[in-house]
């Protein structure tokens, strides 16, 4: 479904990612781990078209992304900050996307409230981001890149702003969000427990590559290199 190839990307002569490969199933959750530095984000840049590779190529369920612009991709993105348009509601920052691409009224008002519904924030409709906690800011940012319907949601370090507790629930509301929809998404963090509590696969990177791939289950009992083994905590 997806199909990421033998991707390269440097900055100033330094190679960020090095012959990156990764293939992901239609409806798979499939995380990116690895430590800060290691070229996390910047991947995800490159598939959502926000910064150009040096070679490579990406596939999304049949179509060649790599000459598309970012908003013809198809592909939907989350960050660790919210970025929600202060100046707008709940309701108006979910429907902002299907605004802009013409959807007609009845149609918007239907799936902003099957999104909030999603969230758990249809009480909120009406509050403007500053009232909300960092949790519920969150969520709305995922109803508004859910609401689209993207073929791939990539998620980067979504709940690294949030607190040990409203970041458990938030990550098991996630996945079952994720599961529920079927979307395809990739998530990157650098919390290990984080990454083997809800992926379907894990990715270790590791300085551009991709070191070991597999089920989160296979990977703790198998680390394929001490780096795997030390960074996923195997030995502590
Ligand atoms: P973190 O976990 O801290 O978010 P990351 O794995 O997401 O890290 P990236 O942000 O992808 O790492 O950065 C990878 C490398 O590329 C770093 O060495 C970084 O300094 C460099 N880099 C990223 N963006 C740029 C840029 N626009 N210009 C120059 N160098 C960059
Ligand atoms: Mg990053």
């Amino acid at each position: 479904y997806l199909s990421l190839s033998a991707i390269t990307k440097s900055f100033n002569g330094v190679q960020v990612i090095n012959d990156l490969s990764i293939q992901a199933e239609r409806g798979e959750l499939l995380t990116l781990l690895g430590p800060s530095g290691c070229g996390k984000s910047t991947l995800l840049r490159c598939i959502a078209g926000l910064a150009e590779m040096d070679q490579g190529s990406i596939e999304l369920d049949g179509v060649e992304l790599t000459s598309l612009p970012a908003k013809k991709r198809d592909v939907g993105m989350v960050f660790q900050s919210y970025a929600l348009f202060p100046n707008m509601t709940v309701y108006d920052n979910i429907a902002f996307g299907l605004k802009m691409r013409g959807d007609r009224r009845e149609q918007i008002k239907g799936r902003v409230e099957e999104m909030l519904e999603l969230v758990d924030l249809s009480d909120k409709r009406k509050d403007y981001p500053h009232r909300l906690s960092g949790g519920q800011q969150q969520r709305v940012a995922l109803a508004r890149s859910l609401a689209v319907e993207p073929k791939l949601m990539l998620l980067d370090e979504p709940l690294s702003a949030l607190d040990a507790k409203i970041r458990r629930n938030l990550r098991m509301e996630l996945r079952r969000i994720q599961q529920r929809l079927g979307m395809t998404m990739i998530f990157v963090t650098h919390d290990q427990e984080e990454a083997l509590m809800i992926s379907d696969r894990v990715c270790i990177m590791h300085e551009g590559r991709i070191i070991q791939t597999g089920r989160p289950e296979d990977i703790y009992a198998e680390p394929n290199s001490s780096f795997v083994a030390r960074f996923i905590g195997h030995y502590n």
